[in-house]
């Protein structure tokens, strides 16, 4: 039980990758608040154990905020973030870009990691230990199909991965990111079930060396894995998790 007498805040926890991230730190012993925009979802999403749920905006400072001191009233501390909440907006070329998706998109992907980087930071910063594993993406490293906005947003999530990382070592505090590959999930059903009705090779899953499109828990294992001690010599670091995607 990795997470015994753990506090663990995961955003996006109604859906894919941050469900299972949730449901894997509840069964590792982690108290969790899981965090979403809507309450009903995440009612349908709870897991099994000693979890809370917080609807709330991430890409809203003043609300991220209210989430942190919520859960600190509730628990007493907070020892990781999954950052992981995220949106996309499919892809089309710069020149037809609207935008007000790139407002979303950034405030989503990008400023929703650095709301809880600040405020859930100060709590660790005054523990003097804690763990962030923000959810960035291959597309972060090299051009991907989410598009212009998104990834300029998750290369984003690396750089700003790096420079809290810098800020919060000093206190024995880690900060890392995962850069998912293809993963079957609410964000990819449309393109997935298009590519398998018209994409009789499978070009889409075949662009990585394992030939298949990853499942949630495959990242929710990565996530666990940098939030827990078994990592406590990884800091700054963007882990692909990507069955070689960027491999070739
Ligand atoms: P998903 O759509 O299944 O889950 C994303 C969750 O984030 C949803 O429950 C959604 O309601 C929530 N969310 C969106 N905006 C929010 C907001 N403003 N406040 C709070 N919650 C909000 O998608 P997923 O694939 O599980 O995505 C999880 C993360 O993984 C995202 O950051 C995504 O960019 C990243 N990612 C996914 C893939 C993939 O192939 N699925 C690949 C690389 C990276």
């Amino acid at each position: 039980m990795r997470f015994e007498g753990k506090v663990a805040i995961v955003t996006g926890a109604a859906s894919g990758i941050g469900r299972a991230t949730a449901a894997r730190l509840a069964a590792e012993g982690a108290k969790v608040c899981i965090v979403d925009r809507e309450q009903a979802a995440l009612d349908a999403a709870t897991p099994e154990g000693e979890v809370m749920t917080h609807a709330c905006d991430v890409s809203d400072e003043a609300q991220v905020e209210a989430c942190v001191k919520a859960v600190v009233e509730k628990w007493g501390r907070i020892d990781a973030v999954a950052n992981n909440a995220g949106v996309s907006r499919g892809y089309q070329p710069i020149m037809e870009n609207d935008m007000e998706d790139w407002r979303t998109v950034i405030g989503v992907n990008l400023f929703g990691v650095a709301h809880f980087l600040k405020h859930a930071g100060k709590v660790m910063q005054e523990q003097g230990s804690g763990a962030f594993v923000n959810t960035a993406s291959v597309a972060g490293i090299r051009s991907g199909a989410g598009g212009n906005a998104y990834s300029a947003s998750k290369a984003g999530v690396i750089s700003l991965t790096q420079t809290a990382a810098c800020d919060l070592g000093g206190y024995n505090v880690r900060v890392n990111a995962v850069c998912p590959g293809l993963i079957e999930t609410g964000m990819t059903k449309r393109v997935f079930d298009y590519a398998r009705d018209n994409d009789k090779e499978h070009k889409l899953g075949s662009r990585c060396e394992l030939r298949r499109y990853g499942k949630p828990e495959e990242i929710a294992a990565a996530i666990c894995f940098l939030a827990s001690d078994d990592a406590s010599y990884i800091t700054g670091q963007a882990l692909p998790v990507d069955g070689g995607n960027t491999a070739s």
